[in-house]
């Protein structure tokens, strides 16, 4: 039996990521990953959270292994599975095996999303024991001193099927994420685009009428995330309200009523 594992420094970031802070976060990262605490990263869907931690990555000079989580994802996933190769049996580590092995980061991006099961390797690791059980191997993998977990988690999405029990998030430092105050998103905006300041001006306004639209029509508002992909259109010479409504309203909403809503919304900025 061979331990396939990826190289570690296929995940390190070499290049510093651009993020500006929003609040302590990055200290009080710091704190928990120099005590050896998981963390738990909330907030809404493109507010920041990967780039932050693919900023700690950068700045804690360690590998980041990220898994975006779905419904089918158990935790054979996270740990890994014997694969038959040219006829031989292996042990594959799995991206969680391979973060606690190498000393990494592992972030699990929407961790709701994946099977209960996983809960069962993540609770072990993310308390005093720093343990992967490792069923299939019948062995409890130990994790290195540099290795921490975070996970992050969309409260708004909330539903009792998909809520994060307290026995989960009872174990994490939480750092709670949302979408920057104005001044800074157009900052973030016109640095990621290259658009100029009036132009990111307008769509952060824009953006703060979309999120008072929540619950009233839409599920969630424009993301930071939607209004650099709006900007980064604009920059590329298409026109605002054509932007907005393709890489903003269409990505938001299906329903016709909506879309005829919020174009009109950015009508009236651009
Ligand atoms: P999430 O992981 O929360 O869904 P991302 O980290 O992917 O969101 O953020 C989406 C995009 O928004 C990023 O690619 C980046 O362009 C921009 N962004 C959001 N917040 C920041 C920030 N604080 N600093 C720099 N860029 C940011």
């Amino acid at each position: 039996m061979e331990a396939h594992t990826l190289a570690p420094e296929e995940h390190f970031i070499r290049e510093e990521p651009y993020y500006e802070p929003v609040g302590q976060e990055i200290g009080i990262f710091e704190a928990a990953y120099r005590n050896k605490l998981p963390v738990l990263l909330k907030g809404p869907t493109g507010c920041g959270k990967t780039r932050f931690m693919e900023y700690m990555a950068w700045r804690l000079k360690r590998p980041l292994i990220t898994v975006s989580c779905h419904d089918d994802l158990t935790a054979s996933d996270l740990v890994g599975r014997f694969l038959v190769k040219g006829g031989e049996t292996v042990w594959v580590d799995g991206p969680l095996a391979r973060a606690v092995r190498a000393g990494g980061i592992c972030y699990l991006d929407e961790i709701v999303e994946a099977r209960k099961d996983t809960m069962v390797v993540i609770h072990p690791l993310a308390d005093d024991r720093r343990a992967l059980p490792m069923e299939k191997l019948g062995t409890l993998l130990e994790a290195d001193d540099n290795f921490c977990l975070a996970i992050s988690y969309n409260p708004g999405y909330q539903s009792v099927l998909k809520d994060l029990k307290q026995s989960t998030r009872q174990r994490f430092v939480a750092l709670e994420f949302n979408y920057p105050a104005a001044e800074l998103e157009r900052k973030i905006v016109s640095t990621e685009s290259g658009v100029a300041p009036e132009i990111a001006e307008k769509l952060v306004k824009f953006a703060q009428m979309t999120r008072n639209l929540k619950g009233s029509g839409l599920e969630e508002g424009a993301s930071t995330r939607l209004l650099v992909h709006a900007a980064k259109l604009i920059a590329s010479h298409i026109e605002p309200v054509a932007a907005c409504q393709s890489a903003i309203a269409q990505a938001l909403t299906d329903d016709e009523e909506m879309l005829a809503a919020v174009q009109e919304l950015s009508s009236s900025l651009f």
